[in-house]
């Protein structure tokens, strides 16, 4: 899907904003899409490497059916080389490998398992796109939701075909969107796309929670912060679900020690102070930040102990116990049992 014949063997792929120009026998940035004969092909339809049950706090989705099930499913393969990544066994595979399944298989395994969606993760689910449109079809018809954990860099065409079936997504930020940072750390060109997909999804209506991987020394200024989390208020609303993710030794950059939790509080506070009123802080697991409160009265509406909800004091409706604001989360709370977990 979503590529064209240039006349000279060569194809050009409009799947994400690479937009790759692929000769005959090569393959695209992603390495998971390749020009055979002149026809470009997806390499990884059904080949996952990933399937297993999550809580949906670990896409992290706190505002969206908090306390569900999701089945999370990966392919290899991705179109971003961040230096950082925690997920770069499958994402930055040059082998293609995985265990073969039809969509309607992931279904019934998320249904067997009482998972409550799917959440397409761990690598970047735009590379593996038709897969992902095909499962979220037939899961939408047996009424589960569908999740994206995506890097926010696919093209508007696959996002309205797609958008139908798609009701959340966590768009991820590193280094707070910096161009010299996506350049130097990620090998992306341009960040500016990114910011084109959240305005798309949400005409579209798709749930959006945002996080920001803040890297100690190379990515956690607070001037860039700024930037971003005035563009989520004016752009996306001030009840957008905020998290800054705390950065810990992987792949490329072990070097780096773990973000100090004070560099993330000093972040949090920032981000408080420009204007958005659901901030959280990620990868540290017992900081009060992972818990929810009412941006009204202040109150904690919904006690989180990692991805487990361990107390809410919300109404049915998703409206403050104490005082009656209604907070901006889609879907009724749920309780996990703990051992689910662990
Ligand atoms: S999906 Fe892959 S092949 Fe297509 S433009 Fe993006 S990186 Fe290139």
């Amino acid at each position: 899907m979503f590529w064209e014949a240039v006349g000279d063997g060569r194809v050009r792929c409009f799947l994400c904003y690479r937009r790759c120009l692929i000769p005959e026998g090569k393959k695209g940035f992603c390495n998971v899409r390749q020009n055979i004969e002149g026809k470009l092909y997806t390499l990884v339809y059904g080949l996952l490497t990933a399937v297993n049950v999550d809580p949906i706090e670990k896409k992290p989705l706190f505002h969206f059916h908090p306390g569900s099930n999701v089945l999370s499913i990966s392919t290899v393969g991705c179109n971003f080389h961040c230096m950082f990544c925690q997920n770069w066994n499958i994402s930055q595979q040059r082998n293609v490998f995985g265990r073969e399944y039809k969509p309607e298989e992931i279904v019934s395994v998320a249904l067997e398992n009482g998972a409550d969606g799917i959440s397409y993760t761990y690598n970047e689910p735009t590379i593996f796109f038709e897969f992902a449109y095909d499962t979220a079809k037939i899961a939408k018809r047996k009424k589960l939701f569908n999740t994206f954990v995506t890097n926010g860099y696919m093209m508007p065409e696959p996002l309205k075909a797609i958008a139908p079936y798609l009701d959340a997504a966590t768009v991820d930020f590193k280094g707070s969107g910096n161009l010299n940072f996506h350049r130097k750390y990620m090998s992306v060109p341009d960040a500016s796309p990114i910011f084109e997909t959240l305005i798309e999804m949400k005409e579209r209506g798709v749930f959006i929670e945002i996080t920001d991987l803040i890297v100690p020394q190379y990515g956690d200024n607070l001037a860039d912060l700024e930037k971003l989390v005035k563009w989520i208020n004016e752009n996306l609303g001030s009840e957008t679900p905020f998290h800054l993710l705390r950065f810990y030794p992987h792949y490329l950059l072990q070097d780096l020690p773990s973000t100090p939790v004070k560099t993330l509080e000093k972040a949090a506070e920032k981000a408080a102070e420009t204007g958005l009123r659901h901030v959280y802080i990620g990868n540290v697991p017992g900081h009060k930040l992972e818990n929810t409160f009412c941006p009204h009265c202040g109150v904690k509406v919904i006690s989180r102990d990692g991805f487990y909800i361990s107390g809410t004091n919300l109404s049915n409706s998703n409206k403050c116990g104490n005082c009656g604001y209604k907070l901006n989360i889609e879907g009724n709370v749920k309780r996990r049992n703990r051992f689910y977990l662990f």
